[in-house]
């Protein structure tokens, strides 16, 4: 039985953390992002014990290496599991997809919002009310519940995914904030027509970043904090990470499954954040044969510079670029520290921990006080074995959508997210054919109108509400919205909203 523990990647001193530490609080005090330092091993003979279990009992046996049973008992885990999974629309969850020779498409876009988010966001809602629940149940009659308030800000794409997350458990609230008139209308319908009492939309007269920095003013507001215990639900929790590992491995045994063989896989990866790519570096570590981890990116290209040159440079003064996949428009990925540390502890460090911590944070203060840092040329080789990068422009970003409906016999539509990854593995089918690629798919093209229609709408026949909307977002528009405007980008306009909320 495993007894994992966590630390921070910027810690110099041995910390033996719990999952439960981890998850609720999510980044860590010092400013680093909390992992497991020894990653678990899979069975030896898992290919045979594993090759048949449906997408949960999969999730089952892997999150059951990270999480202590002392900590979550089976069966409450596998409860929370099947629970997470049961708002998704497709009975493989995560099902996988031939296109074309080689290339193989994993939809991650079944979940309740239509896009990979929810993967992983159906889960840590039900975590968050598990522990929560689960402390207040010990409590004396009388005594205060332990409460959290999320607060994010959304500039579309992830604000419904924790909005559905979080909708109606016990114990937490949720506020959104978003600009005014700078989402569309299909992403501020997803977040505003949630009936459940506990969420809350915010629609603020001013910019995405505007809406940002009220976030952050909050998350620094100790005394607010105090009495509404704000917690955030951003890319950095490891129980994203975590939860995003079940379907690299349920792919990769379809996969095999549907050759009938032992193929060499590679997995490509629309990268913004580095979440997602980096789950499939934990299953390759645990022992997963990945041939390699594919990152994709768009015309903000801070992974794919890195991969090629070894410097990390934010490249403030260029700036954020206003791309057709703006999921993955971010200057920095955020979990790329994760990776590092893994790679400094192993290759710099000498395997030892509280080292690896020292030298990362040294990288970081360097990142933010001078834009980039540079690592030493054999941590870039060690990255370099198993993954491999490229960069996608927006003017191919349209084509490949186009090429894909043209060329494809059912006229299959992609979002432009995707449509990085698929043009990302058409190069590399074509550098290495010899090995089979699932390209991640990460988002429903009805989420991505403008950019679908953009590509698509020359073509004779092509109807975006008969080819592309599902009914159910379509239903959404006729159902009520619950906005609480704010008038100005306030901060005291903001909590005092948030506090007229909660009532207390
Ligand atoms: C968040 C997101 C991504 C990027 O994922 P990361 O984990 O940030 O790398 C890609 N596509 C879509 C649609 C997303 O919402």
């Amino acid at each position: 039985m495993s007894s994992q523990v966590y630390r921070s990647t910027r810690s110099s001193q041995p910390e033996e953390l719990s999952f439960e530490d981890v998850v609720m609080t999510g980044l860590a005090p010092d400013g680093g992002l909390y992992l497991p330092s020894s990653i678990p091993q899979l069975p030896s003979n898992f290919t045979e014990t594993w090759k048949d279990l449906s997408f949960n009992e999969l999730a089952f046996e892997i999150l059951r290496l990270y999480i202590n049973e002392l900590e979550i008992p089976s069966d409450d885990l596998k409860d929370l599991i099947k629970r997470s999974y049961a708002t998704f629309r497709s009975d493989e969850v995560t099902p996988i997809k031939k296109l074309d020779d080689n290339l193989h498409i994993l939809e991650l876009f079944h979940g309740p919002t239509y896009a990979f988010k929810d993967v992983a966001l159906q889960f840590v809602g039900n975590l968050f009310e598990y522990f929560l629940v689960r402390c207040n149940n010990k409590k004396k009659e009388g005594e205060p519940r332990d409460i959290i308030t999320v607060v994010g800000a959304t500039s579309g794409d992830t604000g419904s995914a924790a909005i559905y997350g979080l909708r109606g458990k016990k114990d937490v609230s949720v506020f959104i904030l978003y600009p005014t008139g700078r989402i569309s209308p299909i992403q501020e319908e997803q977040m505003t027509t949630v009936e459940d009492a506990n969420v809350h939309t915010l629609s603020v007269n001013g910019t995405f970043d505007d809406c940002q920095d009220i976030v952050k003013s909050i998350f620094g507001d100790k005394e607010f904090n105090d009495k509404y215990h704000v917690g955030a639900v951003n890319s950095i929790n490891w129980a994203r990470i975590l939860a995003q590992q079940t379907y690299y491995f349920y792919s990769y045994f379809q996969l095999q499954k549907q050759l009938g063989g032992n193929s060499k896989v590679r997995f490509v990866v629309p990268s913004g954040n580095f979440g997602d790519i980096l789950a499939g570096y934990y299953a390759y570590k645990m022992g997963l044969p990945v041939d390699k981890l594919i990152i994709a990116t768009n015309e903000n290209d801070i992974l794919d510079r890195f991969m090629k040159s070894g410097e990390y440079a934010k490249q403030q003064e260029v700036g954020v670029k206003v791309t057709y996949s703006p999921a993955m428009d971010i200057l920095i990925s955020s979990n790329f520290e994760r990776l590092l540390w893994y790679l400094i502890r192993d290759n710099v460090a000498n395997g030892n921990d509280e080292k690896a911590g020292e030298i990362l944070s040294g990288w970081m203060k360097e990142l933010k006080e001078n834009g980039k840092f540079t690592a030493p040329q054999e941590v870039v080789e060690k990255a370099r074995v198993v993954f491999d990068s490229d960069r996608v422009s927006n003017e191919d970003t349209i084509k490949t959508i186009k090429e894909v409906y043209s060329n494809n016999p059912e006229k299959y539509i992609i979002d432009p997210h995707t449509a990085i990854g698929v043009k990302t593995s058409y190069r590399f089918i074509e550098k290495e054919p010899k090995a089979e690629y699932i390209s991640l798919s990460t988002a429903h093209p009805a989420k991505f109108s403008e950019v679908v229609n953009k590509a698509l709408e020359s073509f004779d026949g092509y109807s975006f509400e008969k080819d592309v909307l599902p009914a159910e977002l379509k239903a959404l528009s006729t159902k009520e919205k619950r906005i609480k405007l704010i008038d100005e980008p306030s901060i005291e306009k903001v909590k005092q909203a948030i506090k007229d909320e909660l009532k207390f």
